[in-house]
């Protein structure tokens, strides 16, 4: 069963198949491979999307939606001639239209869909497109970073196999930036940034803005149609503008009137703020990455607006180098999805690639600082933005209060200090005898679905809780599926993991041979030695077998010594944080 690929994009969508060891972009019944995201009812309650729903935000703009991807994973509902809509519900209209415009091309049933999506997208935003794709009838099983889309199709397009790319993606309403390294059959995204509230419209916006200011009318004070129609002559001013030097709007309605000469040059004063805006998302792409400008080989413009005159030039000149251009910047997302599509669909040709991913944003947990001023919760991240996926990290923390006999492990995802600033995931209870300080390692195991498995291992107890976080809170998997998850996450935990277990028992048995003596410690300083020259094996299997054998040796020895282990615990980490819990039960 053939799998299609579907750039969702805020302006226009695309859909795409890998066939006869080549992508397509599949034309929708207009012939055109860009369907515009836009969704129109009429007075009878027919919907319509695409063209004609692009056609009708002028001429019916209280019934018609566009750019509605921006509000993905919120609870905006949208009122379309009394519909009432989700974000996600509208999504599924573009979704099912594609669907249809690849079946029919085909000439078969499609059930399943890879859809790309902006890398800032958190999780609510992604799980809101994967329930898009289910109203539409589509089985996502994987969403893929819209700038891991477009690299994998730069590499193609471009003939590009050792190479360090920036890709920069710059669309109707969003502008992601990444950095990728390609070499032998990998393609591997390093960093993304990205803000999702800067495209293409800002400089419809900024043009149209002008215009008004020009003919002294005030831009908020015109009714929608106004707008609607200054917005689209501003977008074709801004088109024509990346062939001609000047660009004329003038408009003779009788709801608005006016004349605009618009040169290049002045385009350019007039979106300075915005030529900031993108600047600033390639420095931090550039600081997160670790990468000085000189070192991108190549940068690779994507999305309709880097067909902009004025951004091409302005990228060259922040690079003094000129970017790789295709014909066609905007189709570039879909046809990396049809790519990743006929990866999945384990397609002999192209089976060699491999695809590896980042996390596009920080994962953590909640926790108190007892040492600070500020007394609410404070995040610290545990998988960092821009770590490569699937990954595994843990950190240390202990119990705020040592009479409390739980702690409310809280899951966040963002950027901020301040909990309250990000997005909650999740929330894991910890059962813990009252008396003990309540050591804990929290290990993330992130992978590329976006599925988070958390384990808590209360040190002093030697116990271990797993829980599977899912992004998607309407949909939690039966228990059989999560076990499934769990085993498969097993296999990909990397080796950080083993070394931080290595340091801890080194440590302490470097603790226990300072309080033995005589036959004991000698036994204690042959079984280390042993451990030390065992460990060196890159068998990673064996490796956690001595880890076992060496634990249990460390476990004999500190019974013998008749004391606790857990008195014993003796941490490198010199930072603590402190879990705040409420008593949930009182709250
Ligand atoms: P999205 O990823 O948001 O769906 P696209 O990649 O299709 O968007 O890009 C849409 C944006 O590209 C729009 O703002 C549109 O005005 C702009 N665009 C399309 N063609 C051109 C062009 N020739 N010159 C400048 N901008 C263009
Ligand atoms: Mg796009």
């Amino acid at each position: 069963m053939a799998i299609i690929g579907i750039d969702l994009g805020t302006t226009n969508s695309l859909v795409s198949i890998w066939r006869n060891n080549k992508v397509e972009l599949i034309p929708n019944s207009f012939g055109n491979v860009l369907t515009p995201s836009v969704v129109s009812v009429d007075e009878e309650g027919n919907i319509y999307v695409g063209e004609v729903a692009k056609e009708r935000l002028i001429s019916n703009p209280e019934m018609t939606i566009a750019s509605f991807k921006k509000f993905m994973g919120t609870n905006k509902r949208i009122t379309l001639n009394n519909n009432i809509f989700t974000p996600e519900e509208l999504s599924s209209l573009i979704l099912k239209r594609l669907k249809k415009d690849a079946e029919e091309y085909l000439g078969e049933e499609i059930e399943e869909a890879i859809i790309s999506v902006p890398a800032y997208f958190n999780d609510d935003q992604r799980q809101a497109t994967k329930n898009a794709g289910k109203i539409a009838g589509l089985k996502v099983e994987r969403l893929v970073n819209e700038p891991s889309a477009a690299a994998l199709a730069g590499r193609t397009l471009f003939n590009k196999n050792e190479t360090t790319m920036l890709i920069i993606d710059i669309g109707g309403g969003t502008c992601d930036i990444s950095l990728v390294e390609c070499f032998d059959n990998v393609v591997s995204v390093v960093a993304v940034s990205g803000d999702n509230s800067l495209g293409g419209n800002d400089f419809d916006e900024v043009i149209a803005k002008h215009f008004c200011f020009r003919n002294n009318l005030d831009y908020n004070k015109l009714c929608s149609e106004a707008k609607g129609i200054l917005l689209k002559n501003a977008e074709l001013c801004k088109l024509k503008l990346s062939f001609e030097e000047s660009a004329t709007i003038d408009l003779n309605l009788s709801n608005i009137k006016g004349k605009l000469v618009l040169t290049r040059q002045e385009f350019v004063q007039l979106s300075s703020e915005l030529f900031l805006k993108i600047k600033k998302v390639i420095q931090r792409v550039l600081i997160d990455s670790d990468f000085e400008k000189d070192e991108i080989e190549d940068i690779v413009l994507v999305g309709g607006c880097c067909k902009t005159y004025i951004i091409q030039k302005f990228i060259q000149h922040l690079f003094d180098k000129i970017p790789l251009y295709v014909g066609e910047p905007n189709q570039i997302v879909g046809m990396g999805v049809g790519i990743y599509a006929g990866i999945k669909t384990r397609d002999e040709d192209i089976k060699e690639v491999l695809l590896t991913d980042i996390c596009p944003f920080s994962l953590g947990v909640a926790v108190i600082n007892k040492e600070s001023s500020y007394e609410g919760e404070i995040f610290s991240p545990i998988i960092e933005r821009n770590t490569v996926l699937p990954t595994s990290q843990a950190q240390f923390y202990m119990k705020a209060y040592k009479e409390r006999d739980k702690i409310i492990l809280s899951i966040y995802q963002g950027e901020n200090r301040l909990v309250k600033d990000n997005l909650k995931l999740g929330e894991i209870l910890i059962p813990m005898p009252k008396d003990i300080e309540g050591h804990i390692k929290v290990t993330f195991t992130y992978d590329i679905n976006g599925i988070l498995e958390v384990e808590t291992e209360i040190l002093e107890l030697n116990e271990k809780i797993v829980n599977v976080i899912l992004s998607d809170s309407n949909k939690r998997l039966s228990e059989e599926e999560i076990q499934e998850k769990i085993s498969k996450m097993k296999n990909i935990k990397i080796e950080s993991d083993i070394k931080e277990k290595i340091e801890y028992l080194i440590s302490l048995a470097n603790s226990l041979y300072s309080q033995t003596t005589g036959s004991l410690r000698h036994k204690l300083n042959i079984e280390i030695d042993n451990f030390l020259i065992n460990i060196k094996t890159k068998n990673r299997q064996k490796r956690i077998e001595f880890i076992e054998q060496f634990s249990n040796f460390l476990n004999d020895i500190t019974n013998i010594l008749g004391q606790n282990l857990n008195d014993n615990l003796n941490f490198s980490l010199n930072n603590y944080w402190y879990f705040d819990f409420r008593d949930k039960d009182k709250e």
